[in-house]
């Protein structure tokens, strides 16, 4: 995947005609403000790289303060100019159909560009990208359906209805695990509802959101509604959660930065929306389908290397079941292949950076000094691992952040392996013996984002969906999503709620109307000699 002089070959984002504006000049201006390409205000860049092999994608502005204190300012003074806000919303819907077919018609593209940001398999990218146009389709559809409502205030002469009305300027800050989709889950419900927006993305992934801001332009979105900031976290991220001119900030990543963003908002009292991350509980009754249980558990562990927030990263087991369950997981789990985007023999891709891969590690190491049993993986994959069981042969795994997909066994409530997201291909494995134990142990956790139950009892599987404090509860299935439906996090996953109806409230002030038709005087005040 990447050449001799060692750049990428998957995409080339100076030969995209699409981003044609941002290479034309002698330093690359991929900031998005006011509806022009700009280089950052100090002419400083980032050079982004595979993390499957570590080849050069590409070099873009990297944004200070001053830039994204220029796009707030855009943004601003686009929606207070109303242009979009009162554009009607079955053409701002129109619009975010058109940017959906966009993708669709150029997804190889789109696709090829999140790969080599993120060094994912180009297969699970291309379904990324059905699902991004999905989610703008989905919202263009539901634009014109959330204008408000009447309300009957039990007088014929009284009037009282709620306006649905943009909230205003939108901080919108994502992660780099699944770049488009995130972001398609805040700007495009943002446009649905009328709002003008500035989006930093995660910095380490930039280019499918430079290029929808090519869609976005191209469909005829005004100017200054949409506005792209490429940089790094408190720099840029700062004066979105802080700055007064911006009314909402919509985030998506971990726990502790939410914690700082929800601090610096509450400063100038704005809307938060948070989606943070997940530890989240795979429960698995005796009586379960067993060859589809292993397979999901696997699935929910490991799917994109485990770097997924609602991965499946505890097994709970019910104890008669465990031996015959982990002989079976560790047995399909070290034959699982690795290797970059365009390798089709792997079956899962690296992690994103050093940093994280020394994250993974230092979880495990800690997870055997507190006495759980590794019983697979447990270390960085090297040049060896190539031609081994995790090899494809075509992938060099010491060239690229690869980690052995790991099970660890015998961990317990008091581990910190069972309390923290190590965003990496780990799976602890924990037994119950009765469902209320089984209840007890999956709902003993800060998080609250999403949890499975496998059981061929109906009943049972209703009384655990309940019981379950979980945002998404998956019977006998592991992962799948709706647009229609709302996701989100219980406790610590976050607050409010993405897709679904309640994915475009979010983008929206509820303003009530109260109208007398047959005023009268109250006579209250005054009225004594
Ligand atoms: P992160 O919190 O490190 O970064 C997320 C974004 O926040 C990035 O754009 C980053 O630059 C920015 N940021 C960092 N510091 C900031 C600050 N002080 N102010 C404003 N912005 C700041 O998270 P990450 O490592 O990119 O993503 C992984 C995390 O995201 C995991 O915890 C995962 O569970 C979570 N996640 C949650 C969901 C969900 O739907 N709940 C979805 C995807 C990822």
């Amino acid at each position: 995947m990447s050449t001799p002089d060692n750049h990428n070959t998957l995409f080339d984002p100076t030969t995209t005609e699409f981003l044609h504006d941002v290479h034309a000049g002698p330093a690359p201006r991929s900031l998005f403000i006011n509806g022009e390409w700009e280089a950052a205000a100090d002419g400083e860049t980032r050079t982004i790289t595979c993390p499957a092999d570590g080849s050069t994608v590409g070099v873009v502005s990297e944004a200070s303060e001053a830039d994204t204190l220029r796009a707030i300012a855009a943004a601003r003074e686009s929606f207070d100019s109303g242009e979009w806000a009162t554009t009607p919303a079955i053409e701002r819907g129109k619009l975010l159909m058109a940017v959906a077919a966009f993708i669709r018609v150029n997804k190889e593209l789109f696709a090829s560009a999140e790969s080599a940001d993120t060094g994912k398999r180009y297969a699970e990218s291309l379904t990324d990208m059905d699902d991004i146009a999905g989610a703008f389709d989905y919202f263009g559809t539901l634009a014109s359906h959330q204008a408000g409502r009447v309300v009957d205030p039990g007088d014929p002469n009284l009037r009282s209805r709620i306006d649905a009305e943009p909230i205003g300027v939108c901080g919108l800050i994502t992660p780099w695990n699944y770049p488009l989709l995130q972001v398609s889950w805040k700007v495009a419900p943002a446009l649905a509802a009328g709002n003008s927006f500035v989006l930093k993305q995660a910095e380490l992934t930039p280019h499918t959101a430079m290029l929808l801001m090519y869609a976005l332009q191209d469909a005829g979105l005004p100017k200054g509604v949409a506005n792209l900031i490429t940089g790094a976290g408190t720099r840029c991220g700062n004066p979105l959660s802080q700055h007064p001119d911006v009314d909402m900030v919509s985030f998506t990543g971990g726990l502790a930065t939410g914690k700082i963003i929800a601090r610096n908002a509450a400063e100038t009292v704005k809307r938060t929306a948070l989606e943070l991350g997940g530890k989240n509980p795979n429960v698995i009754f005796a009586d379960a389908n067993f060859e589809v249980a292993v397979d999901n558990a696997l699935n929910g562990a490991f799917f994109h290397s485990g770097q997924v927030c609602s991965a499946g990263s505890r097994i709970i087991v019910e104890e008669s079941l465990h031996d015959e369950f982990i002989a079976a997981i560790v047995a399909r789990t070290q034959r699982i292949k690795l290797g970059g985007p365009s390798d089709d023999m792997a079956e899962a891709g690296p992690l994103i950076t050093q940093a994280q891969r020394e994250k993974v590690a230092t979880y495990v190491d800690k997870a055997r000094e507190q006495g759980a049993e590794i019983l697979t993986g447990g270390r960085a994959a090297t040049s060896a691992d190539t031609t081994g069981p995790h090899g494809t042969g075509h992938s060099d795994l010491g060239a690229g952040i690869f980690y052995l997909p790991t099970i660890i066994d015998g961990a317990s409530r008091d581990m910190d392996c069972v309390h923290d997201e190590a965003f990496g291909p780990v799976v602890t494995v924990e037994t119950f013996s009765t469902e209320s134990e089984a209840v007890a142990i999956a709902n003993d956790t800060e998080y609250g984002l999403a949890g499975a139950v496998w059981t061929s009892d109906a009943s049972k599987a209703e009384r655990m969906a309940r019981a379950l404090r979980h945002g998404t509860i998956w019977i006998n299935d592991f992962h799948p999503y709706l647009p229609q439906a709302e996701w989100g996090g219980y406790k610590q996953s976050g607050n409010g709620r993405e897709l679904g109806p309640t994915g475009l409230a979010e983008y929206q002030e509820h303003k009530h109307v109260y109208q007398n038709l047959q005023p009268a005087a109250w006579n209250q005040f005054g009225m004594k000699d």
